[in-house]
């Protein structure tokens, strides 16, 4: 294409080349001839107005002023031929240009910066080609969702750039282990898709589980070795699925994956949409139970060993659904914890039960070192305001921060972050008691009971299950009361189910216990009646 300086020269060039008569004959033509050739000039005038740039004027043999201007204009309509055409050039590569930056750019909103690998946008565009091309005969479709299940943790602990480098690492293992006409995506974050066209349904199990293998791997992010494993879900299409519930159902199947205990793959059942179902009913209902006053807490007695005396109780929550009837705990805790709804939950608890307490306190006079123990999920710790909630509904109940236990399980207070440690040193420092709940279950370790700011220790009820039948059980429970002693903590045991397993525990050293044994949860009023009684014996 000629363009700029070289263009311009190229055109000269041409223009020099023409053919231009050198010399015009001066007579006079005859003046029914000059006519007829005026004529010829004016309609080849138009022809070359008209646009017609090809057109020439033929000029006679006789080379006067009417063929001098004829010439002439041949050569203009020469010139003005030359720069349409180059014109036309330069708009054509304009146009190829803006082409191939629209076709980048497309690219470009189409795949993920980091990893290269297709983005949410182009996998559903494949996955509704691939629909298209299994409606007219074409083979099905299927769709894996991939969850790495300790991500959080790699760019938490070893900082961005290394989790970048793990994800383009898991990108190259997910592509080497499907056909290069299979469809890697990332859909954000941690998360990843393939879509596989063309294979049958132990093809996609078979391709599902070299990635399990392939992620599991060790993976070397700069001196470091680092282990991540997926969470992967599987959805094959049918008849009738539509390219977004083929990736819900996958989506489904992932999560479901990641519940039953991770680094698993689930292929999608319909069951799984009924239980999502269900649990986004709950989550909307939850939303409003404490405020349409269907929250309620009881009261399980902790009781100490060695006197029987209630030394507290723990609340426990309880949700009265209108239709459902009453829902324990397990059933909506888990959920609230997930949409973030605990931190409203919680803070109603708080609220209830430190207001109930001071009814006890006003109701049962001369109740002393009566404790209120009360259960904080892990993301409670890190509401703004707990501390100053937690202080403010003290004071305004005119209850005693040592009066108030918050138990927090094990596996939270293993490894709290920066935020959650200054929280929890925060509480001790205002007095309120902290315990370590579910001790046991987690991953107990002797180093960490020390340097945890709790005061006590709840020893979980699956530690004193076989306490009465199997003497390596009674050893075992012995030392861990041991080791709690020695960190010198108090130790509680929950699920106290028989007398037996109260005197053992008793005799090991156990000074607080807490079970069916001593009393299941109950309303407020019984703990009263229970603390009235109490209250008359001494
Ligand atoms: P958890 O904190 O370990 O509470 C003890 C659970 O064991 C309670 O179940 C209690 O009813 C049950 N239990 C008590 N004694 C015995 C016994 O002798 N044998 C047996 N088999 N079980 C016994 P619940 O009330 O269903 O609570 C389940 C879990 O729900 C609690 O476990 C706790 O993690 C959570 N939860 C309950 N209330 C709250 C709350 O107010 N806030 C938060 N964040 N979590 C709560
Ligand atoms: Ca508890
Ligand atoms: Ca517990």
């Amino acid at each position: 294409m000629p363009t700029g300086e070289s263009g311009e020269r190229q055109r000269q060039d041409r223009i020099a080349t023409v053919d231009v008569p050198e010399t015009f004959p001066c007579a006079a033509p005859a003046e029914g001839a000059a006519d007829g050739r005026l004529q010829l000039l004016v309609d080849g005038i138009v022809r070359l107005a008209a646009g017609e740039l090809s057109a020439r004027i033929e000029p006679s043999d006789q080379r006067d002023e009417i063929d001098a201007v004829i010439t002439g204009v041949n050569l203009l309509a020469e010139e003005l031929g030359y720069i349409h055409s180059d014109l036309e050039e330069r708009v054509a590569a304009r146009t190829a240009m803006l082409r191939r930056t629209q076709v980048e750019l497309e690219q470009m909103a189409k795949t993920d910066a980091l990893t290269g690998l297709a983005n949410r946008t182009l996998l559903s565009e494949r996955i509704q080609d691939a629909i298209g091309a299994s409606a007219q005969g074409g083979s099905a479709a299927a769709v894996l969702v991939l969850d790495l299940d300790s991500f959080k943790a790699i760019n938490d602990t070893m900082g961005h750039s290394a989790g970048d480098a793990v994800l383009v690492e898991v990108s190259s293992r997910l592509r080497s282990v499907v056909r290069a006409s299979d469809t890697v995506a990332r859909l954000g974050g941690d998360e990843f898709a393939v879509l596989i066209a063309g294979a049958t349904e132990e093809e996609v199990v078979h391709i599902a589980h070299r990635a399990r293998e392939a992620l599991q791997e060790c993976m070397h992010v700069g001196s470091e070795t680092v282990w991540t494993t997926a969470s992967i879900g599987i959805c094959l299409r049918n008849p009738g699925h539509s390219s977004e519930e083929l990736m819900r159902d996958a989506d489904i199947a992932m999560y479901q994956a990641k519940a039953q205990g991770r680094n698993r793959i689930e292929r999608f059942h319909p069951d799984m949409l009924d239980a999502v179902r269900e649990r986004s009913r709950i989550t909307a209902e939850l939303r409003t139970a404490a405020s349409d006053g269907q929250l309620a807490l009881l009261y399980q007695p902790v009781i100490e060993l060695a006197s029987g005396r209630v030394a507290g109780v723990e609340a426990l929550v309880r949700w009265h659904h209108p239709v459902h009837g009453t829902i324990m705990p397990d059933n909506f805790i888990g959920i609230a914890e997930e949409t973030g709804l605990i931190l409203e939950l919680g803070r109603w608890i708080l609220h209830e039960g430190i207001s109930q307490l001071s009814r006890w306190k006003r109701e049962a006079p001369g109740l002393t070192d009566f404790r209120l123990h009360i259960n904080l999920s892990a993301a409670e710790l890190l509401r703004g305001d707990l501390l100053q909630d937690i202080r403010d509904t003290l004071a305004t109940n005119d209850v005693e921060p040592g009066r108030l236990v918050l138990e927090i399980t094990e596996t939270v207070l293993m490894s709290p972050g920066a935020g959650e440690e200054q929280v929890l040193r925060a509480l001790r420092a205002m007095g309120v008691g902290l315990q370590i709940d579910d001790f046991g279950t987690g991953y107990s370790s002797i180093s960490y009971l020390r340097t945890l700011p709790a005061d006590t220790v709840k020893v979980d009820h699956s530690l004193i299950k076989d306490l009465e039948s199997d003497p390596r059980q009674q050893k075992f429970v012995s030392a861990i009361l041991q080791l709690i002693s020695a960190a010198e903590l108090e130790a509680i045991v929950e699920g106290i189910e028989t007398a037996g397993q109260a005197a053992q525990l008793q005799a090991m050293g156990c000074l607080y216990g807490q079970g069916y044994y001593f009393g299941r949860p109950e309303p407020a009023v019984e703990v009263l009646k229970r603390l009235r009684t109490a209250g008359q014996q001494r």
